[in-house]
């Protein structure tokens, strides 16, 4: 039996958990060292889209066919033991059909197939080739989450007992454990995912957990760079980020992680490493601090909408932004971002969530002389880094001028301005803060 050493974590995204041959080749270089290794995976690309489609048009009965005939063909090489996860997912969808929806918990068990087809395939796959390897569902294992189902969070402390008793005993006999992410089981005892992009925050979670030191995310195209390449075609690879950075960085859009990947990193003090499966060189490390060579990167979230309220006499309203984030709240309208001044609120939210927030809002200030105006369409642009601010009086004044509203910390400038300006100032921006930079 090995000693339960800190195991390292690696997690296989959609589109690598396609690429079996190259993960054999990871886990066995990992391996190598005498560590173990603990595999998180995703679903294969396009599945949870494929599930999120029955979902989404419960009574499309052919569709449902075309559906679960393309998750099939997804995974070709499941093994006999996995084709039960098959089956399950077809009666799934049968009671979507029958019930003419989906409850939120019958949603998530649904959407969580995905994960669990993908690890079925890749333990026995990893056996094949000589890595003997254990399939796990999170749910199974004992991850626990809130009943926030669809945007879940694992309850760490609680679920520290279960997962360390079933992880380390499965390394303890010399095997690969290929546990699910994106989901775990709520205090209510139903499966709750983790909210899209899920599986990047289970690897934390798990990694948090097991005291591991460094968690990888294996993704195929890494894409921590300075900008969407598409928008910015120089746009550079960033070598390192602070928690705070990556936190920021998830937040505002660039889609490289899940939300909430970092606070379980941070929480444990381990670094989070995102390499690229076609190239193991190229890697971007999340750590306590930010390399030297500073990197800055420019994002862009769009389309939003923006609600702004004018209180005039606002100062003596102490209170006010309290109220109405809780109204929203209640509502579930979530704030991507605020901009206040003495008499103004303006509230940056998703796309078609503007007009209802004023249905919501409007009783607040029926008392007051309060003014509500838009729904504003408009895109969010923010650059992030440590000492991004020191540089604030590079972006040129017209730039600044077309601003619906700006915020800033020493480590973020968030500008929302109408859609239509929104690639040109994620180009200012690189320009300004990112190429030009004195870090
Ligand atoms: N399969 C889930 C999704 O597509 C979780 C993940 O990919 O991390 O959102
Ligand atoms: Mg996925």
């Amino acid at each position: 039996m090995k000693r339960a050493l800190a195991p390292y974590v690696v997690k296989f995204g959609g589109a690598s958990v396609d690429a079996p041959a190259r993960i054999v080749a990871r886990v066995r270089a990992l391996r190598t060292r005498g560590q173990g290794v603990v595999v998180v995976a995703s679903a294969r690309a396009g599945v949870t889209d494929l599930l999120k489609s029955v979902l989404e048009s419960p009574g499309d009965r052919a569709g449902h066919a075309r559906a679960l005939a393309a998750i099939a063909r997804l995974h070709p090489d499941l093994p006999n033991s996995g084709r039960r996860h098959l089956e399950r997912l077809a009666r799934l969808v049968r009671s979507v059909e029958e019930l003419g929806a989906a409850d939120p918990a019958l949603a998530d068990r649904l959407l969580s197939q995905g994960e669990r087809l993908a690890v079925a395939g890749l333990a026995s796959h990893l056996t094949e080739h000589g890595i003997p390897a254990t399939a796990v569902e999170a749910d199974r294992l004992g991850l626990l989450t809130d009943d926030h189902y669809g945007r879940a969070t694992v309850l760490i402390d609680r679920s520290r007992a279960a997962v360390r008793i079933g992880l380390f005993g499965i390394l303890a006999e010399d095997q690969v454990p290929v546990v699910t992410g994106y989901f775990g089981r709520s205090l209510e005892g139903h499966v709750a995912t983790l909210g899209r992009g899920g599986s990047d925050y289970s690897a934390t979670v798990i990694g948090a957990i097991l005291g591991a030191r460094r968690v990888e995310l294996i993704k195929r195209e890494v894409s921590v760079l300075s900008a969407d390449p598409r928008l910015v075609p120089h746009a550079r690879p960033i070598s390192r980020l602070s928690y705070e950075e990556a936190e920021e960085l998830a937040q505002f859009g660039a889609k490289v992680l899940h939300p909430l990947t970092v606070e379980p990193a941070r929480m444990a003090d381990l670094e989070i490493v995102v390499r690229s499966l076609e190239d193991p060189r190229v890697a971007t490390t999340i750590g306590p601090s930010h390399g030297p060579d500073g990197m800055r990167a420019v994002t862009l979230l769009s389309p939003l909408r923006l609600v702004r309220i004018r209180v005039p006499g606002g100062r003596g309203r102490p209170g006010i932004v309290a109220d109405v984030s809780e109204r929203l709240s209640e509502h579930g309208i979530n704030i991507v971002t605020l901009f206040t001044s003495s008499t103004s609120l303006s509230l940056v939210l998703e796309r078609g969530r503007g007009r209802r927030a004023r249905e919501v809002l409007g009783p607040i200030f029926r008392a007051g002389p309060a003014k509500l105006e838009g729904p504003l369409p408009v895109s969010l642009v923010t650059a992030i880094g440590d000492g991004v601010l020191d540089d604030l009086g590079k972006i040129p004044a017209p730039i600044l001028a077309r601003a619906e509203g700006l915020s800033a910390t020493p480590r973020s400038i968030s500008m929302a301005v109408p859609i239509s300006r929104g690639h040109a100032v994620v180009r200012a921006f690189h320009r300004a803060l990112v190429e030009s930079s004195s870090r």
